[in-house]
């Protein structure tokens, strides 16, 4: 039988030699954090509030040695390992029980290359981090929508964001990465060296080390317009958009939400905590196009409520920032979509009446255009022929409610099957869809698996929506 995620995440409590941890902390630059010690609350701690776990240690690398160290250190204690780079990972992958977490967060270096239009970050960076630093010289990449969500988690399982239509998912821009493996040994590869680790590390997610860089190409993109436009939730606004969407130009990012309508200033107070349609756009088009998209906006249904402006990119990747915090209930779920039929948006329209918070979202997250011109085999993430992307997201601030929100995600799931492929991003698979790992890859899962085997064969990095090495005996 497999084992679930939560399980991997319980490792046994060792007693550590008091002699071993004193050594450990005499070789990192960085910081080891114990169970009593005064950071040691605030250091086990992830995004997600439903993971309230005791690691044994807690390293904070202040560079790649350290990795390195702390690498070597989990595999010689036969400890759990926990990777964390932003934090985000819904299923709490970046902590656990009895282990060591080997955090990443100081490292935040970046370094942005204008003439040959690449950038390299350090693991431990956000979005927020890498949108800033490229901003300055009117260049961006694929990233993801909330600018706290961490650059190296969201890159290895595919990453999808608003330019994806026009540049590709965040690892098809990946060039080269920085890799401390599970041996404690240091590379880099890229499509030259390396090769197939490299394949592996676009989607595979951290299953085959520790990714301590990432190098990126980047795309001309400075101001966009973009922001969200609410409407009714009805089948008809979802229509419209699928068949905007299927004649829009790549430069537009346009995802679908279904969730409750805010309290923001402009949105009507009759509408506050109504299920509505948000159309969240994100332009990066000529500014003389920004009319016609205006216009293509208010033809999708009747506009209950929009703020749509132009504004630097990094911004737009801040407007739900707010909402989010850390320290939220959160249990996701997804699928990819070939056609948004109309059976489907039906029980987008009947589940989506039903959501149950504020900060509950349903998201389509359109992945054509530039991503579909890779080919399913080319890096490890295989749905090539999807169109969207969907999130099912049930997030609720009180522990209270967990019960009412997990089942409204699983109900909501469970009808957009029979609509869905079998697999979905990684990035938004539940800590109990590790059943669904093959399905996630399809036809990519056997090579994954033989690479995983090689780089990794006593399975050292397992939090992660685990690929198991094959055993040989
Ligand atoms: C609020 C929110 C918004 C999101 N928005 C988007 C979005 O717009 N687009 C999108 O594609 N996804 C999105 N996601 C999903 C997101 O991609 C995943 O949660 C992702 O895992 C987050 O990466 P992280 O580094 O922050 O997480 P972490 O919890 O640090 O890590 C996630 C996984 O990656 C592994 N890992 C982390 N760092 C490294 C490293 N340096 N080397 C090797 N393995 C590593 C971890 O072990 C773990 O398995 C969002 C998630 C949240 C909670």
């Amino acid at each position: 039988m497999m084992e679930s995620t939560l399980d991997l995440a319980r490792g046994a409590t060792r007693a550590l030699p008091a002699d071993a941890l004193a050594s450990l902390r005499g070789r990192l630059h960085g910081a080891l954090i114990l169970p009593g010690e005064p950071r040691y609350d605030t250091a086990r701690r992830v995004y997600n509030a439903m993971h309230d776990r005791h690691p044994a240690l807690v390293v904070e690398a202040a560079n790649v040695a350290d990795v390195m160290t702390a690498v070597t250190f989990a595999r010689q204690h036969g400890l759990v390992l926990a990777v964390r780079g932003g934090g985000h990972s819904v299923p709490g992958f970046g902590t656990c029980d009895g282990g060591l977490v080997l955090s990443l967060e100081r490292l935040r270096g970046i370094r942005v290359d204008p003439e040959r239009r690449r950038v390299r970050a350090e693991g431990g960076c956000t979005w927020a981090d890498l949108n800033h630093a490229t901003a300055a010289f009117g260049l961006a990449t694929t990233g993801g929508i909330v600018s706290t969500t961490g650059i190296a988690g969201l890159t290895l399982g595919g990453g999808l964001g608003y330019l994806a239509r026009r540049c590709g998912l965040s690892c098809d821009n990946l060039l080269s990465a920085d890799v401390v493996t599970a041996d404690g040994d240091f590379l880099t590869c890229s499509e030259d060296r390396d090769a197939e680790l490299f394949w592996a590390l676009r989607g595979g997610g951290g299953n085959f080390g520790v990714v301590t860089s990432f190098e990126y190409r980047l795309h001309a993109v400075a101001d966009v317009l973009g922001g969200p436009t609410f409407y009714p939730l009805e089948a008809a606004v979802m229509r419209h958009y699928r068949e905007w969407l299927a004649e829009a130009p790549e430069a537009l990012g346009a995802i679908l939400g279904i969730t409750l309508a805010p309290p923001l200033p402009f949105v009507p107070e009759a509408w506050h905590g109504r299920p509505v349609v948000v159309v969240l756009t994100c332009w990066s088009g000529p500014s003389d196009e920004d009319a016609a998209v205006g216009e293509r906006l208010a033809r999708l249904g009747p506009v209950i409520g929009q703020s749509v402006q132009r504004m630097p990119y990094p911004l737009i990747n801040t407007l739900f920032d707010e909402l989010l915090p850390a320290g939220l209930y959160h249990y996701w779920k997804g699928c990819f979509t070939r056609e948004l039929s109309d059976a489907a948006i039906a029980v987008h329209v009947e589940h989506g009446a039903r959501t149950p918070c504020l900060q509950s979202a349903t998201l389509l997250f359109p992945i054509d255009g530039a991503c579909q011109r890779v080919a399913g085999d080319a890096t490890a993430f295989a749905f090539r022929d999807a169109n969207f992307a969907t999130a099912l997201g049930p997030s609720w601030p009180d522990a209270a409610d967990s019960e009412r929100n997990i089942a409204w995600g699983r109900a909501y799931y469970r009808a957009l099957r029979p609509h869905s492929e079998a697999g979905g991003y990684v990035n938004f698979m539940a800590g109990d869809d590790a059943d669904r790992v093959r399905a996630n890859y399809r036809q990519n899962y056997q090579r994954l698996a033989a690479i995983k085997s090689r780089c990794d064969p006593t399975n050292l990095f397992r939090l992660n929506q685990n690929i198991a090495p094959v055993r040989t005996t």
